[in-house]
């Protein structure tokens, strides 16, 4: 059910050999958020325009809940936390134990860099103000989430930060019990019961009880992200996350039980999930899509996984060489690369783009969704050439504190001057001229 990319012999290296050709003929799932915009651009603006009265009739429509209230109330949130299963609390709090000693590392200090006497230039990192964290609750609820969201914002030191999720019906018009309790474990008490499209304009416009914010983060679906598109620059954003991915570059010596477990995870999250296997074994493509038929059949989620294996997003690569499989990954740029082959550290030093990397056959991406340290909100949809996870970094601004002195001034004053002449903003030589009476220090 699941396709094949065949890339060995000579026509398969002559599309390895061009990045661009490697790109064009790896799955990738559609999701066109351009399309998108065209039913988000009016609630954006409805919510723009007419605040709580929008949200909730927006909310009716899409999530067939009449809400009272936006936000959720103190006791309910901390009624979530008691009746949370203690399996499920000592999990979570174990993930936030873990997330918050790998995101404490990542905290920057300030540096200052003398660039000549009595000329300084201090890099200070300040946290953004108010964050809005959007956690997914649409087709599954994702406590892990808010975990992955808040725990690094509060470790870049943002003061205020509200979380919105979707309401759940059967649980009264209030997002998922698990979420809210989640929040209640970090500490947040500001949540909101809006998903979709709607939550990101709430929080960039405000509405009612829910003040403006400086930067939305968090992973969601084409309407999540086709607003955060729409909305980008009047709200940072952290990135537009597609469809979740896997790519596993696997070699003989990997077990096919696991990498078809491994490539079956990642399927459940969404029909437009891709999973896709490298390798440059035969048998061991065979013995992952036997394995597949299997697992899938006994599979929860079978429906939602059979459509992701089979859609255009998923596949098995076959490529001559381990070195082969690296440059097919690194122009997948996968949100999720696991390595399985021998020597699997060595191999995953020499990777390039991926969002995260799992090495070996101890570190599978379920770890990383929760219990490894590491941040699940990943770039997506071949971004992870050129953009991070969630981390620390992603709720901080570096701002440039210059300090110079007259004589460091006049150090570069004639330069200064050169450059603005050069490129005809003389405005800019005469700032500095009227500082030496016109005249340039030589
Ligand atoms: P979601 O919360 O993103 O979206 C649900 C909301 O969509 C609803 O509240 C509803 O208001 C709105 N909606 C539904 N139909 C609509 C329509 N026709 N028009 C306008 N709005 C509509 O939940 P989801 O749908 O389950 O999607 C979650 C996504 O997040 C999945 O794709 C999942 O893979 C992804 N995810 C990614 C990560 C990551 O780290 N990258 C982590 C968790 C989840």
């Amino acid at each position: 059910m699941i396709s094949r990319i065949d890339l060995r012999g000579a026509a398969g290296r002559a599309v390895l050999d061009s990045p661009a050709a490697l790109r064009d003929v790896m799955p990738r799932a559609e999701f066109d958020v351009e399309a998108a915009l065209e039913s988000v651009r009016p609630i954006c603006a409805d919510v723009h325009h007419r605040g709580v009265e929008a949200l909730i009739e927006i909310t009716e429509r899409f999530d067939g809940v009449r809400l009272t209230d936006i936000r959720v109330p103190a006791d309910a949130i901390a009624r979530a936390l008691e009746e949370l299963d203690p399996k499920v609390r000592a999990a979570l709090e174990e993930t936030i134990r873990r997330a918050r000693i790998v995101h404490r590392d990542q905290r920057r200090t300030d540096t200052t860099t003398q660039v000549a006497p009595g000329g300084t230039v201090t890099e200070r990192w300040v946290p953004v103000e108010r964050v809005g964290l959007y956690v997914p609750g649409g087709r599954a609820v994702y406590p892990s989430s808010v975990v992955m969201n808040v725990v690094p914002a509060q470790e870049a030191g943002v003061e205020s930060l509200a979380v919105s999720s979707p309401p759940q019906k059967e649980f009264g018009g209030l997002p998922h019990p698990t979420i809210l309790a989640a929040c209640a474990l970090l500490g947040v008490d500001e949540v909101y019961a809006v998903g979709g499209a709607q939550a990101v304009a709430m929080f960039a416009y405000g509405a009612g009880p829910c003040a403006p914010v400086n930067l939305v983060t968090g992973p969601g679906n084409i309407y999540v992200t086709s607003a955060k598109r729409l909305l980008k620059g009047r709200i940072g954003i952290d990135s537009e996350a597609g469809p979740t991915e896997i790519a596993v570059l696997a070699d003989a010596t990997a077990d096919p039980v696991h990498v078809a477990a491994d490539l079956i995870s990642q399927a459940e999250h969404d029909p437009l999930a891709a999973s896709v296997l490298v390798t440059d074994s035969a048998e061991l493509a065979d013995a992952v899509e036997a394995e597949l038929a299997t697992q899938v059949a006994a599979t929860k989620h079978v429906e939602r996984v059979t459509t992701a294996l089979s859609g255009r997003q998923s596949g098995i690569v076959l490529v001559d060489s381990v070195g082969d499989g690296l440059k097919v990954v690194d122009a997948y740029a996968a949100e999720h690369l696991e390595i399985q082959t021998a020597d699997a550290a060595a191999v995953a030093a020499r990777v390039r783009n991926a969002g995260a990397i799992f090495v070996g056959p101890w570190a599978p991406v379920s770890l990383g969704d929760y219990c490894a340290g590491s941040n699940h909100v990943l770039p997506t949809g071949g971004c992870a050439c050129h953009s991070s996870g969630l981390s620390v970094q992603s709720f901080l601004r570096g701002i440039h504190v210059i300090d110079y002195s007259e004589s460091a001034l006049a150090e570069v004053a004639h330069h200064v001057v050169n450059l603005a002449e050069a490129e005809d903003l003389p405005g800019h030589g005469a700032a500095i001229k009227a500082r030496f009476g016109w005249a340039v220090p030589e």
